[in-house]
């Protein structure tokens, strides 16, 4: 190990241990900065610096800079960060461990050794993104579900079988054990980490801090333990991985100083709901959150890692809580051994970070306060998760978005009548014409005029399914039966998922106890509604049946469906045909309610146009509701057994009950006994065939893994930095397109390129399974880009989905009257390939926000787009981008396709860019419109430190490092 700064020091470890650590307090004495003063995350990362520095990948100039962070302007400087791991779910992992298959052939193409290409860190792949809830309501969803994800997702788990045994360094955890961030949290991390070297001519042993980066943004969520850790993009990802720190610019940090303590009746989902409003508000893009005071030293973890797991939600790059006696707590209630907790504690003290800072203590660049007590019930939507609303006030809000035009974010309806609802057969076929009544002039159905809420109650038998029962049917409708009647407003969705809060178990308990207080009354949930139960461990499942709440939940219909993301990640499986045929003939905006953590359109389902997030007790709540429309502190939920209106105070638990209940409940040997030997507690994994070898032997017919063509053709040279002439326009695009517009993560549409392709296959659409499981198929992946049905190309405004406009890149046919050509973009872009045409994009502000995801990139840059031109960025995107080789370009303040008045039949030219580039620099765009016209605009360049324009020059990030590694 170095020791640039002379900084190794001794320390009791525990346990009768002695450890070594690169001690911050003996760099604070050397006069190089006020760093007891530092925010702790950055004083975590500023060990990593030190720790790493050699001089090469990490300079000593490196560990002064961060050293010396000044609050209030922090340097402009790029921090080579060296993580300890590296964490990845199926749906971003199965197309990195592809990537690095494709390295392995690529190098023994070249004659080398393919082991060259290794993880050096330790990374762990959870597979939790690919079960959906196709099966729900009944005791055998689960084991239907498995089923079904197993029969569909059974190529990719082959793979992934040869990448646990071709890569040493490499641990998978498969389908059926848990979500990523809450086994992250309950098992995978240790608080601090040590590894065995040579110390001053002895072996010793070397503590440091648990750190990481994953390939979810949600990886955050482990900030509420005090390790630091944030989401990258799969392709920095991969480089962190062989070796590359990951790289990014000294941020400022928000401290966000809590007092108080939370109200009875308010749950941590309320609070970070209000956080995330909050913190929106402050414009914390790419900074730093950090917690502290006492109001955050009161705070469980649980609490705490709810309030991280959000932090792309509220824009930051982290929202983070330093350890305290309450982390140490954490890690001794899940298990995890004394040794590691004693170590975790020790280490911490020993570097003057162990306690929750209190206020004055710490320099931070803004400081913002927040009390507790403030925080109100609530939820978020229907679009976005920062849009909260007090729980009261829901009803109002939905009204009024339903008639507010379009352009303001409303749904634009007019003249509404809420009681206004479409009799629906769940077990037959939809009504002829559609039948409709209106409970204020129809008496039909046994509906009486005024009883508009009774509506669902009428309905609510529903009816336990015949276990013996074949089933024939590979869609949710198999548990739905009987008559539903829906309108706008209906929920159609609840459902307790995402790990923001099922790895929490306050509200989960909550939502148990709520249930079981609703049994008891005789309350029930309508048929229509699709009930879920997607816990992130089997520790949920566990406390739940030892409190016997898991017995009320199913009682609603919230079956356990599966371990897994579903719901959170858009697997909500099919509504029932008829459901989702009314939806479509009346436009209804139905609503689903979740206790996920984004909410944006066609994310959870797509024909679900209102999706609100919120506690699981108040999923519950709604479920029984029926409907989004209500106030809940004064309108009934329903009638109980005698005819008695029942309200959500009646159902509510208190913190006490919730408190004993947990209590009985909760043990470290649970948490150890569910995870260990997960091969073992898996059968279904077991059974699956893996081949062996350290190359992927691809197959030509899988059509879930095909080698990428990333590195065909690939040479030592890393070439220059070129002009881009001539180009033509793929895409205009306006403000917040997301991730999932560019690569959409769910549902295939037969109609779609991507879907002819797997037709032409010979595969079948109810076999197309979701995007998000074929990743590690470039084919479908590319076909995929830009294909999300809810995109907005301006190019059509009159059309929604992935369609441009072709435009003769000589201008002499391939359009009628030189408007162009209307074809899907995949189709455009293919046409445009066969002139050697090269693409780029026009997009608005937060162009990419939204998940992290690789394939928005990768299939960008297939499609053959060489520049993205955007007003601004989303963090991750950018890099992905860039890492893909693709040019991010900013358009200045005030500049954007609509000021410019473009239409996409321009010619683009970007000029300026040399190998002399410099990151930030500003460079020509030129624009040529049909009659010949010319005219240039400044842009400036989105490549925002020096190793990024090493990187574009390599033609991307996996170029780069592959170089790297060929030529030592
Ligand atoms: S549950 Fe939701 S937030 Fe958590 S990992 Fe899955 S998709 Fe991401």
């Amino acid at each position: 190990m170095t020791d640039e700064f002379k900084t190794l020091r001794k320390f009791d470890a525990g346990e009768r241990r002695e450890g070594w650590l690169y001690s911050l307090p003996a760099l604070e004495e050397q006069g190089i900065g006020k760093i007891s003063r530092l925010p702790v995350s950055i004083r975590i990362v500023l060990e990593s610096v030190l720790r790493n520095c050699d001089r090469k990948k990490v300079r000593r100039k490196d560990v002064e800079a961060l050293a010396k962070w000044n609050a209030k302007s922090p340097a402009n400087e790029e921090i080579p960060f060296v993580v300890a791991r590296i964490v990845l779910q199926d749906f971003t992992g199965v197309p990195l461990i592809v990537d690095l298959a494709a390295m392995r052939s690529a190098v023994q193409r070249l004659g080398r050794d393919p082991k060259i290409i290794e993880p050096l860190v330790a990374v762990d792949l959870v597979v939790d993104h690919s079960v959906q809830v196709d099966f729900f309501g009944s005791p055998r969803a689960l084991e239907l579900n498995l089923d079904m994800e197993f029969k569909r997702n059974r190529e990719r788990y082959q793979f992934l079988k040869w990448g646990q045994q071709a890569f040493k360094t490499f641990q998978l955890i498969p389908p059926g054990i848990g979500i990523v961030h809450q086994v992250n949290l309950e098992y995978l991390a240790k608080g601090v980490l040590s590894q065995t070297s040579e110390v001053r001519g002895q072996k010793s042993e070397i503590f440091f801090p648990d750190t990481l980066v994953g390939t979810d943004s949600h990886t955050t969520m482990i900030n509420g333990l005090g390790v630091v850790g944030w989401g990258v993009g799969g392709i920095e990802a991969e480089a962190g991985m062989l070796g590359q720190p990951v790289y990014f610019l000294t941020p400022e940090v928000v401290g966000v100083h809590l007092t108080g303590q939370l109200r009875e009746g308010v749950t941590a989902t309320d609070l970070v709901l209000h956080i995330t409003q909050l913190l929106r508000a402050q414009k914390v893009v790419g900074k730093f959150v950090e917690f502290y005071g006492e109001g955050a030293a009161s705070l469980p973890v649980p609490d705490r890692a709810t309030i991280g797991n959000m932090s792309p939600e509220y824009g930051a790059t982290m929202g983070f809580f330093p350890v305290d006696r309450e982390s140490v707590n954490y890690l001794r209630a899940t298990g995890r051994t004394e040794e590691e907790c004693v170590a975790f504690e020790n280490y911490f003290q020993a570097q003057n970070m162990f306690g929750m800072p209190r206020k004055g203590q710490i320099d931070y660049s803004v400081d913002i306060d927040l009390d507790l007590a403030d925080v109100q019930p609530s939820v978020a939507g229907p679009k976005r998760p920062q849009d909260r609303i007090n729980l009261p006030e829901l009803g109002s809000k939905f009204r009024e978005l339903l008639e507010k035009p379009v352009h303001d974010g409303g749904y634009g309806k007019k003249q509404i009548d809420l009681r206004e609802k479409h009799v629906v057969e769940l077990n037959g076929s939809a009504p002829r014409n559609g039948a409709m009544f209106s409970t204020d002039t129809k008496e039909d159905q046994g509906i009486k005029p005024g009883e508009a809420r009774n509506v669902l109650e009428m309905v609510s038998n529903r009816p336990t399914p015949d276990p013996g029962k074949e089933i024939e049917a590979e869609s949710s409708q198999v548990f739905q039966h009987g008559r539903t009647h829906i309108g706008h407003g209906s929920v159609l969705i609840a459902a307790i998922t995402s790990c923001t809060n099922t790895s929490n178990p306050s509200v989960m308990i909550a939502a148990g106890l709520l249930a079981k207080k609703a049994v008891e009354r005789g309350l029930r949930v309508d048929p229509g509604v699709k009930t879920s139960l997607a816990p992130g461990s089997r520790v949920v499942s566990d406390y739940l049946a030892k409190t016997g709440l898991q017995t009320y939940l199913d009682q609603l219909g919230f079956n356990l469906v599966g371990y897994g993301c579903t719901t959170c990640i858009g697997n909500s499986g099919p509504l029932h045909p008829n459901i989702e045929k009314t939806i479509h003939k009346y436009d209804l905006v139905a609503a689903s309610v979740l206790s996920g953590n984004r909410n944006f359109e066609a994310r959870v389902h797509q024909h679900i146009k209102a999706n609100f997030l919120m506690s699981p007790p108040l999923v519950v709540a709604f479920a029984l509701a029926g409907r989004v429309h209500i106030d809940l502190s004064r309108d009934p939920l329903g009638k109980d057994k005698d005819g008695k209106e029942t309200f959500l105070r009646d159902l509510w638990p208190s913190l006490s009950e919730i408190q004993h209940t947990m209590q009985s409940a909760l043990t470290p040997e649970t948490f150890r006994k569910f995870y260990r030997d997960f091969a073992e507690q898996n059968p279904k994994w077991n059974e699956i065939p893996s081949s062996t070898g350290d190359v992927y032997q691809w197959d030509e017919k899988s059509d879930y893994i095909h080698d990428p063509p990333f590195f065909e053709n690939f040479s030592m040279e890393s070439g220059h930095i070129a002009e881009i002439r001539g180009a033509h326009a793929l895409g205009i695009f306006g403000d917040t397109v997301t991730t999932d517009h560019i690569s959409p993560a769910g549902a295939i549409k037969e109609s779609s390129p991507a879907g002819k392709y797997l037709m032409s296959r010979g595969i079948q659409s109810r076999d197309f399974n979701s995007y998000g499981s074929r990743r590690g198929n470039d084919l479908v992946m590319t076909r995929g880009t830009f294909a999300n049905v809810r995109i907005k190309n301006l190019m059509v405004p009159e059309t929604e989905g992935g369609v441009t406009k072709y435009f003769s890149p000589s201008r002499t046919g391939g359009s009628k009257n030189g408007e162009g050509e209307q074809m899907s973009i995949f189709d455009a872009a293919m046409k445009y390939a066969e002139t050697k045409t090269p693409l780029v994009i026009l997009a608005g502000h937060e162009y990419g926000t939204g998940s992290s995801r690789d394939w928005a990139a990768k299939g960008t840059r297939l499609l053959g787009v060489k520049a993205v031109i955007a007003a601004s960025f989303e963090r991750i995107h950018r890099s992905n981008l860039l890492g893909m080789g693709v040019l991010p370009l900013q358009f200045l303040e005030g500049t954007s396709a609509q000021s410019l008045g473009l239409d996409g039949s321009e010619k683009f030219s970007i000029t300026g860019l040399s190998d002399s580039l410099k990151p930030g620099q500003q460079v020509t765009l030129e624009i040529e419109d049909r009659s010949g016209q010319q005219r240039s605009v400044p842009v400036k360049l989105r490549i925002d430190t020096p190793i990024e324009i090493d990187y574009y020059r390599h033609g991307g990030i996996l170029p780069f490092v592959l170089r790297q590694l060929l030529s030592k």
